[in-house]
């Protein structure tokens, strides 16, 4: 391909590496590599420390098999005809390419995703093949994430669960009609949220054992927030829906910036703060309880970006009626602020033994306690009491 012209298989890789840095995927984290130091090969290639499922931490690559791309979504540095250097690899070169670095350990898992060029169904095979020779061919047994490409074909998304740790479906809008003002040439029904029902009907309907290491893959997508002026209830009905009808893993949002030359080059960009509070909610919906309804939405249906969606619920529901922490259910412990999930289960276990009668008690299992403390009753009596005791 004349994209590659000048440039060795390291650099093409860096290219690649650098285009797909800002897409989010699994977890980042530091706490084993806090300062990351790629050997040559890897210099300056994007390999991100991640949080897998479960907790282990990975150096992960993410790139893209190639940029090249025939569609023209509006917000998207890759569109047709944008101009900027482009690279690609075909999956044998890719694969020996990656398999080098996963040996030199300057990276142990890959999140590879990739322009449409000659349709989705064939951009799929590309993948799949680069997928089936690494676990195949090339024995990698290390963490791989693929992208199902928009328009592929249920055969295609069954073949990348048996080859994957994960797969994602990027949505990009909550729906049809925000879809058109992002992604005029993408079908939201038929080419994004077909194929993550397919994954959700393959892993009931087929034993895990057909998956490479025996467990079928968890699913995620991604939203490019305020991107088609949607609201925050928009994104979090989809992401609701997606968590109770397809197993979504998570839902990653990322908040709309111009990219020059493109056709939202002017369009202001989103302030980050959305993001982040977006994700609060979608943890709420996804792990603490909540139903949509609770979420404390403006009449404009978004998110207040003042203040995290937790503590505003708890604003109005708790702060008359604090919870007693000695006997509080599990799922209404789990409402207060500042009480996370494994903080729930240390009260639980903690209160078993003897009563929590102050703040102190609390700190020392972990909570945020002075942020818990408008919302709850130790033994009976308001915290901000036992506050002017210590
Ligand atoms: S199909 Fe993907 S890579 Fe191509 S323009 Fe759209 S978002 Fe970008």
């Amino acid at each position: 391909m004349f994209y590659n012209k000048g440039m060795d298989a390291i650099s093409r890789l860096k290219l690649l590496s650098d285009q797909m840095s800002l897409e989010p995927a699994e977890e980042h984290c530091s706490a084993r590599f806090p300062n990351p130091k790629p050997d040559s090969r890897s210099d300056q290639l994007f390999v991100h420390p991640a949080q897998m499922p479960g907790g282990r931490q990975i150096l992960l690559l993410k790139t893209l098999l190639t940029s090249a791309c025939e569609r023209d979504c509006f917000y998207c540095p890759f569109r047709a005809g944008r101009d900027f250097r482009r690279a690609t690899f075909k999956p044998q070169e890719f694969a020996n390419l990656f398999v080098g670095l996963a040996r030199s350990r300057a990276a142990e898992g890959i999140f590879l995703s990739s322009g449409v060029a000659g349709g989705g169904v064939r951009t799929q095979d590309q993948l799949l093949d680069t997928a089936d020779i690494l676990r195949h061919k090339l024995g990698f047994r290390g963490y791989i994430h693929l992208k199902i490409m928009p328009g592929a074909q249920k055969a295609q998304v069954e073949r990348a669960m048996q080859l994957a740790d994960r797969v994602s479906v990027n949505l990009e809008a909550p729906n049809t009609e925000r879809l058109a003002r992002l992604a005029p040439h993408k079908v939201f029904l038929e080419e994004l949220l077909t194929p993550l029902r397919w994954v959700e009907e393959i892993r009931r309907s087929t034993p895990p054992s057909k998956a490479w290491n025996g467990r079928w893959p968890s699913t995620v997508t991604q939203f490019v927030a305020g991107g088609a002026d949607e609201s925050d209830l928009e994104l979090l009905t989809t992401t609701s829906w997606l968590n109770k009808n397809v197993s979504l893993k998570r839902a990653y949002f990322s908040a709309f910036h111009p990219i020059p030359d493109t056709p939202l080059e002017n369009k202001a960009a989103v302030d980050p703060l959305r993001e982040h509070r977006l994700y609060q909610a979608s943890f709420l919906l996804r792990d603490y309880g909540f139903d949509l309804e609770e979420l404390p939405f403006t009449s404009a249906g978004n998110l207040p970006l003042p203040s995290d969606p937790k503590l505003a619920w708890a604003q109005i529901n708790l702060a008359e009626k604090p919870l007693e922490i000695n006997k509080a259910e599990r799922r209404e412990l789990l409402r207060i602020p500042g009480i996370g999930m494994k903080g729930v289960e240390s009260i639980l276990v903690a209160r078993r033994q003897s009563k929590l009668r102050d703040l102190s008690a609390l700190k020392k299992l972990g909570i945020l306690a002075d942020r818990a403390a408008p919302f709850l009753l130790l033994d009976g009596r308001r915290a901000s009491y036992q506050m002017s005791l210590l």
